[in-house]
């Protein structure tokens, strides 16, 4: 079975985990999200590649979600001695390593798609790893700062300033002429499944939708694209999802985000079991919707969750 995923950062790293362990003989691309991706101290970032790399690799911090496990501090105290800026951007020393490599790759004309393969070369994640697209793609929100509008980069928005101040815009810088990586397409052509990770729809997967043409290759698709949703309770699990889903016009709540994505993309959906009463209100829209636990406690809970999208893939598949 072959499945494509499109991820984020900590809730599609996590779900992934659950996946991988759901079906071990499945054949999984992820794509992930690039729109976090920042150039810091010269250095180019890609956190939520870098998430998934190193949650499926055993390399995470496992209590933080993100960053490496056994991280030091000595090199980011060393530039604060320099008084270098940015200080609000935590990069340990493991990590650092990473973003060195992968600068040095792309300085050489490196595409970000072969960095990627060359980082996971290390960390085999059991999984093939796609960015999004190779072309630079930066998230940006206007925030309300005093009586003036001020465009900040996504992270300085959620790292920075903990998405304090009031959004009044997101925009991704970039994505009108970016193409989708090698593979992205025809890994969606070839699959027999496509799920949405329960990732922020509007900084996670919304960017990977909107490359041009991606989008478009899930419609067109014959494979079934199931999404389970990030939204439990009428609230994020994590994040900041909540304060930017009105942005785009989207309710913070399960079947908001489902009608949000669309029927002509979604064939299932599902919510958690807090949000049975949704079902109906999503499957009038013609997506299948069933509510199952979506909390990923643990393992066998993330599995359980990874299972369910599966199989409601298979239902909608011969529906
Ligand atoms: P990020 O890039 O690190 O922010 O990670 P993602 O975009 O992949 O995931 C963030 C989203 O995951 C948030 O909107 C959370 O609500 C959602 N999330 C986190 N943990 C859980 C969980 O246990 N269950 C569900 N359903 N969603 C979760
Ligand atoms: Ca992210």
């Amino acid at each position: 079975m072959r499945i494509v995923v499109l991820s984020g950062g900590i809730g599609g790293a996590r779900f992934l985990r659950g996946l991988l362990a759901a079906v071990p003989t499945a054949e999984i691309t992820v794509i992930g999200n690039t729109g976090d991706d920042i150039t810091l101290h010269g250095l180019r970032i890609c956190p939520d590649l870098d998430t998934v790399m190193y949650t499926l690799g055993g390399g995470i911090h496992e209590e933080q979600g993100w960053g490496r496990s056994g991280e030091t501090y000595a090199v980011a105290e060393e530039l604060a001695g320099y008084g270098a800026q940015p200080q609000w951007f935590g990069l340990g020393d493991r990590d650092l390593a990473t973003h060195i490599l992968r600068s040095q790759l792309l300085a050489a004309g490196t595409p970000l798609s072969a960095v990627t393969d060359r980082l996971c070369a290390r960390w085999r994640p059991g999984v093939r790893l796609l960015p999004m697209t190779d072309d630079p793609v930066e998230t940006r929100i206007t925030i309300k700062d005093g009586d003036q509008l001020r465009s900040v980069h996504f992270q300085e928005y959620w790292v920075r300033l903990h998405a304090k101040p009031e959004p009044v815009a997101v925009e991704l810088a970039g994505i009108a002429t970016a193409k989708p990586a090698p593979g992205v397409l025809t890994a969606i052509a070839e699959a027999d499944l496509v799920l949405l990770a329960p990732s922020n729809p509007v900084v996670s997967v919304g960017p990977i939708l909107a490359v041009p043409g991606i989008r478009a290759a899930l419609v067109d698709s014959a494979a079934p694209v199931v999404g389970l949703s990030p939204i439990v309770g009428g609230a994020v699990v994590r994040g900041m999802a909540d304060k930017l889903l009105p942005l785009i016009g989207v309710p913070t709540s399960a079947s908001g985000v489902a009608l949000g994505y669309g029927p002509e993309l979604l064939d299932g959906w599902l919510v958690d079991t807090v949000d049975a009463a949704e079902v109906d209100q999503v499957a009038v829209s013609g997506i299948e919707c069933r509510a199952v636990p979506l909390l990923m406690r643990d393992l066998p809970a993330t599995v359980a969750m990874a299972q369910a999208a599966v199989d409601l893939a298979g239902q909608v598949a011969v529906a």
